[in-house]
């Protein structure tokens, strides 16, 4: 198994791309402290599944000044992390002028400063190690921007330029940082997109598909296994096409 007595940590875990991230790992061998700030309804029997390989933390991400607590209690409960997946991230889409500043803000404070910050708590004891591997999700609108997304197209572009610059600050310590810019994926993130919006964007992508977060998640395993070694401080888009 690729993730054999990996530790590893997920934000959002409770659903979509992360919960998917999740299992996947689980049953690549991993044991998983899943952070969210929902509790997801089927807790119980995800844990229960898991056979003891999944633990639950309850954090709201946007709370900027209790993240790193929250992470270094974490550290200190598992041991240390050889994987992180910064994956929680929210939207809150409107024409620019339009745009209230909270929602500015919050975008940024979940979608970029908490990662940025849990990044740095855990890259830090990864780096003691001398070993370990950071995923940061981000967004091919990280590269390409959108409109009425300013907040997150920024949110996705700073992480990506955190990717980067952690990579350059970390690689001769033995630890990676990768980003993943997905396209259009099936979740509760994209359920909302009218359905003649999601024909134009099905219309527009190569593959003539949306993703799946199996899609991602095969992604993520890629830069948390041993197969992407010599590798960091790239940008894995994950599009079916959208942008070549
Ligand atoms: P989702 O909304 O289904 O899941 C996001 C998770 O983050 C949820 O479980 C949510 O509770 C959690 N979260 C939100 N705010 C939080 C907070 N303050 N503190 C802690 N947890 C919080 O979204 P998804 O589609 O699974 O997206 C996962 C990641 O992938 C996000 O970073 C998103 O920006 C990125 N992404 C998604 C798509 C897509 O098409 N779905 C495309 C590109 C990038």
């Amino acid at each position: 198994m690729k993730l054999e007595n990996k530790k590893v940590l997920v934000t959002g875990a409770s659903r979509g791309i992360g919960k998917t991230i999740t299992e996947k790992f689980i049953a690549g061998g991993a044991e998983i402290w899943g952070l969210d700030i929902k509790e997801p309804e089927d807790l119980q029997e995800r844990l229960e599944n898991a056979g003891g390989k999944l633990h639950w933390i309850n954090a709201d991400l946007s709370k900027t000044t209790e993240v790193e607590a929250v992470i270094e209690k974490a550290l200190k409960e598992s041991g240390g992390f050889d994987i992180l997946v910064n994956n929680a991230g929210i939207t809150r889409d409107n024409l620019s002028f339009r745009m209230s500043i909270e929602d500015w803000q919050k975008v940024l404070d979940i979608n970029l400063t908490a990662a940025f910050l849990i990044a740095r708590v855990v890259g830090r004891e990864m780096i003691r190690k001398r070993s370990g591997s950071i995923i940061n999700m981000a967004s091919v609108v990280g590269i390409h921007g959108n409109g009425g997304q300013a907040n997150y197209a920024a949110s996705k572009a700073g992480l990506i330029a955190v990717t980067k610059s952690l990579a350059y600050e970390m690689a001769s310590r033995g630890v990676r940082v990768n980003a993943i810019a997905p396209g259009f994926i099936e979740s509760d993130m994209t359920a909302a997109v009218p359905e003649d919006a999601r024909k134009k964007m099905i219309d527009s992508i190569p593959m003539k598909r949306t993703g799946t977060q199996e899609d991602v998640a095969e992604a993520a395993l890629f830069f948390a296994s041993e197969s992407s070694s010599y590798i960091t401080g790239q940008v894995l888009t994950v599009d079916g096409g959208m942008f070549i």
